[in-house]
Parts: structure tokens; C-alpha cells; sequence
């Protein structure tokens, strides 16, 4: 019974504690906002749980793309947008090799509002594809990321193919091992690795050893994501982001904020 008060008494407490003031701002690059989501939350109510979450800036791009502009319009300093090759979900299976994706991203980049094209998935046989190369040099001519889904044999493909185009790495591949995510950014120059849904990096919430060397050789070159790829990952945001958090602690400070924000601040300058 004591030991079971005192037990409570330690949990209140941690509760209790400043957690936040320990916190990392965050900047989170991977966010969508797609059309299923758009019942279940006002775009209001999508800028709260960012913010409770701790979010700054957010790298976002929806299907379609006017759910990024919701965002944007009411958080223009908060909300990155980025122009998804996908005018509906129908496209992500052919946009590569299909000229009227090609003609829709060209119009729809002329807001000038947009900082990436992405998030785009395909596989290493569509790095030469037509839609592939053109918006490969979109992106080179309006200084845009190439914010891309796609696996290590793909990345490589496209920075040896496209050597003058960034490109963010979304989930680092999902499947790529840290030592692998490590080789390719060792080198390539123009490589931007992102974290969403790699539990790997901390599983039980410590810090694997193989993750936290690539983290210390390249600190400027991670950035870490949530993706709300389905309406319910928007209940997930906060502990996601918490998650993050606790490794993000194990790390020398000047590495866990370049992590945190400062790497994503420096991708996609602040207006
Ligand atoms: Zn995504």
C-alpha cells in the first residue's frame, strides 16, 4: 500500500514537472492534409494540435493540394507548403509517366508560394521517366526540394541522375539501416534524410547506438516528421512528437536542435 502511494506519489510529480521547458521547438517535415481529413478537422483545429504538440513549421502537401492551402492561408509562417504531384490518390500510381501531371504541377507552381515538390512515391524504374525528369528540373530551376517516398537503390538513382536537385528522403527510405542512411549521405551533398515512422531510431525509447553515430557524423542533415498519411494519425501527433522528444534528449544539444528545427529551417528558410 505504501510502496504503492509513493509509487503514485513520483508519478504525479513527473507529471508535474516542466516537461515542456526541456522540449525542443520542432520542425515537422512530413505533414498531409488530405481530403478525408478535411471532415474530421477544421484547418483550425489542425494549427492546435501542431502547436500543442510543439510544432513550429510544418512541411506539408495534401491530395489535392488545396488542403495545403487551407493551412497555409491561416499560418502562413508556420505552414511550408509543398505541391504533391497528385491532383487525386488515383494519381500516385501513374503520375510518373503521365504529361498532364507534368502540365498541373507547371500551372500550379506559378503561386510561387510552394518550397518542395513532393511528397511523391516511385520506384527506381521511373527515375529516368518523363514526369520524374521534368519535375526534377522544375525543382532545379525554382530552387524547390525534392521531398520523395522512394527506397536507398531509388535515392541514389536520383542524386546520381539529378546531381543538381536537393532531395529530403522521407522515413530515410522506411527500410534503409542507419549505417546505409550514413554511406549515402557520407556521399551526396544534396541528401536531406527525414525520421517519420522509423521507430527503429529509439525502440523502448532509447537511442540505437548505430542511429546515434550517423546522427553525431552528420548532424545537419536530419530532420524529423509525424505524417498524417491517415485521418486517425492526427490522434498520434502529440505522442509521435513526444517520442521524438525523448530521443532527441540523449543527444548533445547542438545536434538535437539542428535535428529538432534548425535543420529545417535551414532546408526551407523561414519567409
Ligand atoms: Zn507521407
Amino acid at each position: 500500500m505504501i510502496r504503492g502511494i509513493v509509487i503514485l506519489l513520483a508519478m504525479v510529480l513527473l507529471a508535474a514537472a516542466p516537461a515542456a521547458a526541456q522540449y525542443y521547438p520542432i520542425f515537422d517535415a512530413h505533414i498531409h492534409y488530405s481530403r478525408p481529413d478535411w471532415d474530421s478537422y477544421t484547418p483550425e483545429r489542425i494549427l492546435s494540435i501542431l502547436a500543442r504538440a510543439g510544432v513550429r513549421r510544418a512541411l506539408v502537401s495534401s491530395t489535392p493540394d488545396d488542403g495545403t492551402l487551407k493551412l497555409y492561408e491561416r499560418a502562413p509562417a508556420g505552414i511550408v507548403p509543398a505541391l504533391r504531384p497528385y491532383r487525386t490518390r488515383t494519381d500516385m500510381s501513374t503520375w510518373t509517366r503521365d504529361p498532364a501531371v507534368a502540365a498541373y504541377v507547371e500551372e500550379r507552381l506559378k503561386r510561387g508560394i510552394y518550397r518542395a515538390i513532393g511528397e511523391s512515391h516511385f520506384g527506381a524504374g521511373d527515375v529516368g521517366a518523363p514526369v520524374v525528369k521534368r519535375v526534377a528540373e522544375l525543382a532545379v530551376e525554382h530552387k524547390l526540394v525534392l521531398w520523395c517516398h522512394i527506397d536507398d537503390t531509388t535515392v541514389e538513382a536520383m542524386l546520381t541522375t539529378y546531381p543538381g536537385a536537393r532531395v529530403l528522403w522521407a522515413h530515410a527510405g522506411m527500410s534503409a539501416s542507419a549505417q546505409r542512411v550514413g554511406e549515402l549521405l557520407d556521399r551526396h551533398p544534396m541528401l536531406w534524410v527525414e525520421l517519420a515512422l522509423r521507430t527503429d531510431v529509439a525502440p523502448d525509447g532509447s537511442l540505437d547506438p548505430a542511429w546515434r553515430k550517423v546522427f553525431m557524423r552528420h548532424p545537419d542533415r536530419f530532420v524529423v516528421g509525424t505524417d498524417t498519411w491517415v485521418t486517425s494519425r492526427w490522434e498520434s501527433v502529440r505522442s509521435a512528437t513526444e517520442a521524438v522528444q525523448r530521443w532527441l534528449q540523449q543527444l548533445p544539444r547542438e545536434v538535437a536542435e539542428q535535428i529538432a528545427w534548425k535543420n529545417g529551417d535551414r532546408l526551407f528558410p523561414p519567409p
